[in-house]
């Protein structure tokens, strides 16, 4: 049985004053949840949201990091410097990243390897986009998107990934795949994890990310391969974060 993981991805939102508010209200509510919950902040927010999780069952992520460990990469945050503020979880390849900075499969790939051996927990993004669906070409796009990974990660660290399937057409639209679709893109995912290391795709958590909300988060993460979900719009609202990991 895997443990399912709601993880809220602030993106370039939050003050100081607003995610003080938000932790307290997201910790107040919270209770005995049945899930793993995180949330993934702006960097300069690690020493602020560290210190107000300290103690609770939240744990911290970043949205990316650096595939290099240090040195001359102006704007760059290494893993080490996710971990000394106790970051647990790390985005990769969210399709924003991919579509605004550029970055390739191969990227995404080398960030992943780079978090596991570090000790993190990457978040690996994949989706296609409207088009790509219509075409009929999803499960070429995100074949292509996991199997970077697969080819560069050890056999024996897949247990250590959790794959996120964003369609990017869902992606902040309001438009949300439905159970079934999402249930087919999770399931092909898990084939193609299965074919590096068969024990480990089964403790592997598949996320779905997509204009998940309150009103949908139940029947999505009834599908035998949704893991859990990546949530972005909603997790800036507490009633809504909060309602989605009690669906969980
Ligand atoms: C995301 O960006 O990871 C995401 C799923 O956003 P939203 O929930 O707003 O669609």
């Amino acid at each position: 049985m895997r443990r399912k993981l709601v993880a809220g991805n602030w993106k370039m939102n939050g003050s100081i004053a607003a995610n003080a508010l938000l932790l307290a209200e997201i910790k107040a509510g919270l209770g005995n949840a049945a899930c793993d919950a995180a949330v993934c902040v702006p960097a300069p927010y690690f020493a602020q949201c560290q210190a107000l999780l300290s103690g609770s069952a939240i744990a911290l992520g970043a949205q990316d990091m650096s595939a290099h460990d240090a040195g001359a990469y102006t704007g760059e945050v290494s893993a080490s410097m996710l971990l000394e503020f106790s970051c647990r979880y790390v985005i990769v390849g969210h399709s924003e990243r991919r579509a605004y900075f550029g970055e390739t499969n191969e990227l995404v790939a080398q960030k992943a390897v780079r978090a596991i051996k570090a000790g993190l927990i990457p978040i690996v993004c994949v989706g296609e986009t409207l088009a790509q669906r219509e075409a009929g070409r999803t499960d070429v796009i995100v074949g292509e998107q996991i199997d970077a990974v697969l080819s560069l990660i050890a056999e024996n660290d897949l247990s250590k990934i959790v794959v996120a399937y964003e369609p990017v057409w869902a992606i902040g639209t309001g438009e949300t795949a439905t159970p079934e679709m999402a249930q087919e893109v999770h399931a092909m995912l898990r084939k193609r994890l299965s074919a590096k290391n068969a024990q480990a795709a089964m403790q592997v958590k598949i996320l779905y990310g997509g204009s998940m909300k309150p009103e949908n988060a139940k029947e999505l993460l009834a599908m035998p391969d949704i893991d859990g979900g990546l949530i972005g719009g909603a997790a800036l609202k507490a009633m809504d974060f909060l309602s989605i990991i009690r669906a969980a």
